[in-house]
């Protein structure tokens, strides 16, 4: 009993003087109670790295989260490199800080960019996520719905080669094949090999692109009014940030008496954790400290009920057909079917389609507002006339048409 806190306390009903005062109930108390039992639950999250090889993405990887996560890697030589296709590794670990468990997945895109013929490597990398996604929405579409393995990706970060002039190509294609999917944060690799005027024409000349191009990165959430100057200068900081200049490193050096995580030159030491060298503390905050959260929120709210959506929308339309179709070969009494009325039938089909989409619409809505990616829940209740949108359908089974559709969220 000893070691209950006031708040657990509370929650009990036992020995509180708050008890005693009749103007509390108790529900203040909530916000402990969610925290207890997600630090039980822990936590887990699933980072994607992509890019071309040799950007430094491993090194990112490990620095970021002090850890070995690519003991086992095979690289590839120049002639294997040649008809290289992409693949997806996957590496997981479990790290314990405080008490807290978190569960992190890593998921890297090897031979991404590396073949001489590139066009439209980046969709094995869609796939992947659109394979998370459909595998998500089979599992909350089944019957045990309890312990529901969720490899959705959270978050991509992009490796944007700091030796180019700005982004290439294969990096628009990249982003643009990949934002309505997933949250994309860009970084500038390997940093160090610019001067601090090269890196903030280099940004600059990114955020141009960027926006030039209509790429969707992931979007910072508004501060609150309420947050104090120091939060709001910090946060306005961070959206300047982008793309994020990043050094990795995984050796520990020596410099002015202290032991630090750096890289070093003949004329000197650069320091991952130094601010002052590279956005690389800037990067780890926001994506550790203070927007993990956010990124899972918008995958859930935004990506994948994008992905639900259209699958829904794919189902409701083989379903609308199978009954046309059934509802013809009755009418008919024969056994054959017959070709259907082009004009009726297709009226009657719209109709219903038209008005599962403004069912599925109205749920999508329901998700978080946020400026950039509300236009993808809008595409959802395009008219259903319209073709599919850019990226294709997600891949729909047949067979999910048959299974009981009550997802979880
Ligand atoms: P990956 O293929 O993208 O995973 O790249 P690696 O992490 O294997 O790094 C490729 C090479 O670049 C290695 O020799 C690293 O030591 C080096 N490297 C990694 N990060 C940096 C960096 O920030 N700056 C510099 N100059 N070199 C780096």
């Amino acid at each position: 009993m000893a070691f209950l806190t006031a708040a657990r306390l509370q929650e009990r009903g036992i020995g509180s003087s708050l008890d005693q005062d009749k103007e509390y109930v108790g529900f203040a108390t909530l916000p402990n109670q969610v925290h207890r039992k997600s630090v039980k639950k822990g936590f887990d999250f699933t980072l994607m790295v992509a890019g071309e090889s040799g950007l430094g993405k491993s090194t990112l990887v490990n620095s970021l989260f002090l850890t070995d996560l690519y003991k086992d890697r095979k690289l590839l030589n120049a002639e294997e490199r040649i008809t290289q296709t992409v693949e997806i590794t996957k590496h997981t670990v479990d790290i314990e800080e405080k008490g807290v468990k978190l569960k992190l997945t890593i998921v890297d895109t090897p031979g991404f960019g590396d073949a001489v013929n590139n066009t439209e490597c980046w969709r094995s990398v869609a796939d992947y996520i659109d394979q998370q996604f459909e595998q998500y929405f089979r599992d909350e579409s089944g019957l045990n719905r309890k312990n529901i393995q969720d490899n959705r990706v959270h978050c991509c970060l992009y490796f944007i080669s700091p030796f180019g002039h700005g982004l290439r190509p294969l990096d628009v294609e990249f982003m643009k094949a990949l934002h309505e999917k997933v949250n994309i944060v860009p970084v500038l690799a390997k940093a160090d090999t610019l001067t601090p005027t090269e890196v903030k024409r280099k940004k600059t000349k990114i955020q141009e692109e960027i926006e030039q191009y209509g790429i969707k990165i992931y979007q910072f959430p508004d501060c609150d009014s309420d947050e104090d100057e120091e939060f709001k200068q910090q946060d306005q900081e961070l959206k300047a940030s982008i793309p994020f200049a990043v050094i990795g490193s995984n050796t520990v050096v020596e410099a002015k008496g202290r032991r630090v995580r750096g890289r070093l030159y003949p004329w000197g030491i650069v320091e991952v954790e130094n601010s002052a060298h590279c956005d690389f503390v800037k990067l780890r905050n926001m994506l550790v400290r203070t927007h993990m959260q956010d990124l899972k929120d918008v995958t859930r709210e935004t990506h994948y009920e994008n992905y639900r959506a259209h699958c829904i929308q794919s189902m409701t339309r083989m379903v609308v057909k199978e009954r046309n179709r059934n509802k013809l070969t009755r009418e008919s009494g024969t056994d054959f079917p017959i070709p259907m009325v082009p004009g009726e039938t297709d009226a009657e089909t719209e109709k219903l389609i038209r008005e599962k989409d403004e069912e599925v619409g109205a749920s999508a809505c329901t998700a978080k507002h946020r400026p950039p990616h509300s236009l993808q829940t809008e595409q959802t209740v395009r008219p259903s006339s319209d073709p599919p949108p850019d990226p294709p359908d997600p891949p729909c089974e047949p067979s999910l048409a048959a299974s009981p559709l009550t997802p979880a969220d």
